[in-house]
C-alpha cells in the first residue's frame, strides 16, 4: 500500500514553494465549492510524489478569511492526497515557545465565524469526529524528522485559530493563555475539520514568528525581527517537509490509519433522503464510502459497437464511433484519461493518426499540454522524420515534424486503441529521436491478447487504458 501514499503540503506565510522538486508543474484543478487558493503544484522529491498548495496564493493574494477551505481541500482530494502536512506561522501564547519554535500541533480551539466548515449540510448531513483532530502518526514522523535536523520542536500544543485579520486584543490574548492555548493563529480551521471530513491524514507544523501581545517583549519586536523569523522559520520548514517526505510516503501503516475512515460511520440523512445535487459536489471528498454515481458507474465497453468480420474474416472490428456519437460516454473517455494524467507534468500530447486524434484533441487542453500529430507517410507539410514499423505483410511508417517535441519534454501518447502496438512502439520512438520522453500512453481500448501494452511497458512506458475486449 505504500506507494499509494501522496503526500500533500499546504504552505502558509513564508512558505510559497518547495526545494528540491523535480518535474515540477503547476496545474488547476476545479472544484465543484470554487475557488481553491491557488493552482497545485506537482513533482518529486526523492522519487516521492508531492502536492503543494500555497494557502494564501503565489505573491500572499488571499486573507485568511477570504481563503476558501473547502476548495482547497477538495482539489488536494482530487489530486489523490492522502496526507497532508499544513504549515503555518502563528504567535506564542508561552514564554517557553520562543520565536522560532515548531510546534506539532495537536488540538485546536476554532474561533472563527466567518468561513464555510463542512462539505456536508442540508441534503446530506454527517458527523465526524474531531476528538483527535491532527494524525499522530504523521506527527510522529515530522518529529522524527525535526529531530534529525536539530529543530527546535515541540509535540503537541493547543492552537486557537481566531478570524483576524487583525491580531488578539490584550484581553484576548490574556484570555487563550488562560484557557490553556498554547499558540494562536487564523487559518489552521477549518482545514483540519475540512482535511478529517475528506479522509485525509493531517498534520499542522506551527512556526512560532513571535510572542503574542500578552508578552512584555511584544512592543519591542520590529517589522524586521518578525520578517527575519519568518524567513528563517520558512527554510527550516521546507527542509522539514522534504525530510519526512521520504519516510511518509513509505509508510505501511498509513492505510490503516483512522483518519482514512472517517466518514465511516459519519452519514446521518437517509440514502434517499439525500439531495442529488449536493451529492454531486462529494464525489471526490467522499467518494470512498458514497454509492457511485451513474456517471462513474458507466460501462465503456457498452458504447463500443463490435463489427464481426470487418475489414476482413476472423477480425472483430471495435467502432468507437458509438462512443463518439454519445455525449456522456465520450464526456466520461476523456474525463478518465484528464482524472488519470492531471497530476503529471505533460508537454505534448502525441496523438496518433487517425483515430487517435479524435482522444488526443480533446485531452491536450485539458492536461495543459499541446497536440503533436503522429501522421502517416507523406502528410506533413514541414521537415518530418520517419519511422517504419512491420505489418502482418510488409511495412508502413509514421512521421513527426522535427520541431513538434523539444528535447526534455514530457510527452504523453494516446491513441484509440492498442493491438500489437507497432505503430505505438513506432511513435515512441519518433518521440524519443527528438529527445523527448514518453511517460504514459492512453488507449480507449487495450486488446491485451495482442501483447502491445506489454510491448510498450516493457519499454518502461505506463499504459492507461479505459477498456479492453478478448481477441481480436
Ligand atoms: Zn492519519
Amino acid at each position: 500500500m505504500n506507494s499509494a501514499n501522496v503526500i500533500g503540503v499546504i504552505g502558509g506565510s513564508g512558505v510559497y514553494d518547495i526545494d528540491g522538486l523535480e518535474n515540477r508543474c503547476w496545474k488547476r484543478i476545479n472544484s465543484p465549492f470554487g475557488e481553491p487558493s491557488d493552482e497545485l503544484l506537482f513533482g518529486d522529491v526523492g522519487g516521492r510524489r508531492l502536492v503543494f498548495l500555497p494557502r494564501h496564493g503565489r505573491g500572499h493574494r488571499l486573507s485568511p478569511s477570504s481563503i476558501n477551505y473547502r476548495a482547497n481541500i477538495d482539489v488536494l482530494k482530487r489530486a489523490g492526497v492522502t496526507d497532508l502536512i499544513a504549515v503555518s506561522a502563528v504567535g506564542s501564547l508561552r514564554e517557553d515557545f520562543p520565536p522560532g519554535t515548531f510546534v506539532i500541533v495537536d488540538q485546536f480551539i476554532d474561533r472563527t465565524v466567518t468561513r464555510e466548515k463542512s462539505f456536508f449540510g442540508s441534503g446530506c448531513v454527517a458527523h465526524v469526529s474531531m476528538a483527535k483532530p491532527t494524525c499522530s502518526r504523521l506527527g510522529d514522523h515530522l518529529e522524527r524528522a525535526a529531530t534529525m535536523l536539530s529543530l527546535s520542536i515541540v509535540r503537541g500544543g493547543t492552537y486557537v485559530a481566531m478570524e483576524g485579520p487583525q491580531f488578539s486584543s490584550l484581553a484576548e490574548s490574556e484570555m487563550y493563555r488562560r484557557m490553556g492555548c498554547d499558540v494562536v493563529g487564523m487559518t489552521n480551521m477549518p482545514e483540519a475539520k475540512l482535511a478529517r471530513e475528506a479522509e485525509i491524514c493531517y498534520a499542522s507544523i506551527a512556526m512560532v514568528t513571535d510572542y503574542d501581545c500578552w508578552h512584555p517583549d511584544h512592543d519591542y519586536v520590529t517589522v524586521e525581527d518578525i520578517v527575519r523569523m519568518v524567513a528563517s522559520n520558512s527554510v527550516n520548514a521546507r527542509a522539514l517537509v522534504s525530510s519526512a517526505i521520504s519516510q511518509v510516503g513509505a509508510d505501511e501503516h498509513a492505510a490503516s490509519c483512522p483518519c482514512r475512515v472517517a466518514l465511516q460511520n459519519a452519514f446521518i440523512t437517509k440514502p434517499e433522503a439525500r439531495d442529488p445535487e449536493v451529492m454531486a459536489r462529494l464525489d471526490a471528498v467522499a467518494g470512498r464510502v458514497l454509492p457511485v454515481s451513474r456517471e462513474q458507474s458507466l460501462d465503456l465497453r457498452s458504447f463500443i459497437r463490435t463489427i464481426p468480420d470487418y475489414p476482413k474474416p476472423g477480425i472483430m472490428f471495435r467502432d468507437i464511433t458509438t462512443l463518439l456519437g454519445h455525449a456522456d460516454g465520450f464526456r466520461y473517455a476523456i474525463d478518465e484519461f484528464v482524472k488519470r494524467f492531471d497530476s503529471e507534468k505533460i508537454d505534448k500530447v502525441a496523438a496518433i493518426e487517425s483515430r487517435g486524434f479524435l482522444f488526443g484533441a480533446p485531452l491536450a487542453p485539458r492536461v495543459s499540454a499541446g497536440l503533436v500529430p503522429i501522421r502517416k507517410k507523406g502528410k506533413l507539410p514541414f521537415e518530418s522524420i520517419s519511422q517504419e514499423y512491420m505489418l502482418e505483410y510488409g511495412a508502413d511508417s509514421v512521421e513527426v515534424h522535427v520541431d513538434a517535441i523539444s528535447p526534455g519534454e514530457r510527452v504523453l501518447l494516446v491513441d484509440d486503441l492498442i493491438a500489437t502496438g507497432g505503430t505505438a512502439e513506432a511513435a515512441v520512438k519518433l518521440v524519443e529521436r527528438l529527445g523527448g520522453s514518453v511517460i504514459g500512453a492512453a488507449f480507449v481500448i487495450d486488446l491485451p491478447e495482442l501483447g502491445g501494452a506489454a510491448r510498450l511497458r516493457q519499454r518502461g512506458i505506463e499504459v492507461f487504458s479505459l477498456c479492453d475486449f478478448e481477441g481480436h
